[in-house]
């Protein structure tokens, strides 16, 4: 973006405490004499009840792609009134698919961890992983969510998190996962950024597992900078994160993608107290500085991050979340930011900031191109009421005279059959591992897992079909605990 040229900005003030929050950043961003011009815009409860299913109306989309930078308000979807949240439908429609929370700690504000120096961001992936939300009732008892992670997603979102690092002058990316367990989605994603991380040789880069890290991260936060891993590790890391700094109050957001950044507080419409005067407007601040380092605006940004650490070092003018009922109003609170304005504080950190250069990841839906990958035979998942062996020896009996080796039947994972001596407690959702046992061409694989669930016609219940692929002479599936 022209650093000369006056940004234009949409600014969605949202519902509930929304208008209190964004008009007390927006006040305090004009305050710094910078040239912004602001675009309203609306989203949310209003609009679904004029009628609009998504909640957020043509003019707002259109404003958003003309100037790819959003301050927003949090956002109520009305009961009675469209089954998807606005949030999600913009975050969607935007394909913002990196989410920075980053939290610090706030002078004067209460924790366990004051005197800690907590300064941590955690990077989440937003849009993949089980919150794409591909769900199906594999039996009436048995439901299953999938998990997809992408080489792509898990490349772009890295960047991010190095990128972000290097505009911020930050020096340690920790990637946390659960490669340990799920080794092809949570390991892709370890992969993808030992792959990645020689490239920024600048940043410190280690792997942790994601449950070392949340304990890790509660007794001594000061050891993390920034946290990047996956949809659902992120959703709760970084709700762990604000809550190590005094809670959602203090927590800001950033969602990026490629053409679009939109900055929100993390906290949502907060019905009780809307209206009165008495939100905390310190999360949409934050975002407000996030925003502004975004658009390269950093003397601006710096300089509301110092007012705002300032008014909360004087500690006289702070809001009931943090005092109590004798809180300062959000008024109050913004004009004392404003009045702070050239102030430095002792809590912002002296960094060396840098326009973040969004990562260039190519937009071709394949990212990996192996030399060499078969087909080797196929899971099919059945439902029955009966017992592994039964299972076991008609499938056997089924593949009598075809190419197909019933290897073994897992339930929930465990090998049953061949019988082992585990105590599982099977429901009625089997996974029946077959192998081709000749070589043959995909195409030829194709027809003789087709035959196969044809003869499974009046016999067994199938209810999926999942391949088993060869990538370059790696196996594309995890075996069953137990299989050897
Ligand atoms: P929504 O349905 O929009 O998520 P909610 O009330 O369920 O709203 P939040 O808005 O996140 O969830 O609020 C949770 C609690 O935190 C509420 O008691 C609210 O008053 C408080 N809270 C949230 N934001 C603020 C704020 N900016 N200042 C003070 N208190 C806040």
């Amino acid at each position: 973006m022209n650093q000369t040229q006056t940004k234009r900005v949409t600014v969605i003030a949202g519902d509930g405490v929304g208008p209190e929050v964004v008009n007390a950043a927006r006040k305090i961003i004009n305050a710094t004499g910078i040239k912004l011009e602001w675009e309203d815009c609306e989203a949310g409860a209003e609009v679904f009840k004029k009628g609009f299913a998504s909640g957020v109306p043509q003019d707002t989309i259109d404003s958003i792609h003309r100037n790819r930078v959003v301050l927003k308000g949090p956002l109520q979807t009305p009961v009675g009134f469209g089954e998807k949240s606005a949030n999600v439908t913009l975050r969607k429609m935007f394909e913002t698919y990196g989410n920075i929370r980053p939290v610090r700690e706030m002078p004067n504000v209460p924790t366990p961890y004051v005197g800690q120096n907590v300064d941590v961001v955690v990077v989440r992936e937003n849009v993949e992983d089980l919150y794409a939300s591909i769900e199906h009732m594999q039996t009436p008892g048995v439901a299953q969510c999938l998990k997809l992670i992408s080489h792509k997603g898990s490349e772009k979102i890295i960047r991010l998190a190095f990128e972000y690092a290097r505009s911020q002058g930050r020096r340690l990316v920790h990637c946390a996962s659960k490669a340990n367990i799920m080794k092809l989605t949570e390991g892709l994603f370890k992969r993808v950024f030992e792959k990645v991380s020689p490239e920024y040789s600048d940043i410190e880069a280690r792997h942790i597992i994601i449950d070392n890290c949340a304990h890790k991260l509660t007794m001594k936060p000061s050891d993390f900078d920034i946290i990047v891993t996956t949809n659902m590790n992120g959703d709760i890391l970084s709700d762990l994160s604000s809550a190590l700094v005094g809670g959602l109050g203090f927590a800001p957001s950033a969602n990026i993608g490629n053409e679009v950044a939109m900055f929100e507080a993390v906290h949502g419409t907060a019905p009780d107290i809307a209206g009165q005067n008495i939100a905390n407007p310190t999360a949409l601040i934050l975002s407000a500085v996030m925003m502004l380092q975004h658009i390269g605006e950093f003397e601006a940004a710096s300089a509301i991050e110092n007012a705002l650490f300032v008014t909360m070092e004087e500690g006289k003018c702070l809001t009931g979340d943090v005092v109590g009922s004798k809180g300062a109003t959000t008024d109050a609170f913004t004009g004392a930011v404003i009045d702070n304005l050239g102030k430095k504080s002792k809590h912002v950190p002296e960094r060396e900031f840098k326009p973040m250069q969004l990562p260039d990841v190519s937009r071709h839906p394949v990212s990996v191109f192996p030399e060499k990958r078969s087909v080797i035979g196929a899971d099919i998942f059945i439902e029955d009421d009966c017992t592994a062996g039964e299972l076991g020896e008609s499938l056997k009996a089924l593949t009598v005279g075809m190419p197909l080796l019933l290897k073994m039947i897992s339930n929930r994972g465990t090998q049953v059959f061949p019988l082992t001596d585990n105590l599982t407690d099977c429901v009625d959702h089997w996974r029946c591992r077959f192998l081709l046992d000749e070589k043959m061409t995909d195409e030829q694989a194709d027809v003789v897992i087709t035959d196969f669930l044809i003869r499974l016609r009046g016999k067994h219940h199938w209810m999926h079909v999942e391949k088993l692929p060869l990538i370059d002479g790696e196996n594309g599936f995890t075996k069953a605990q137990g299989e050897d």
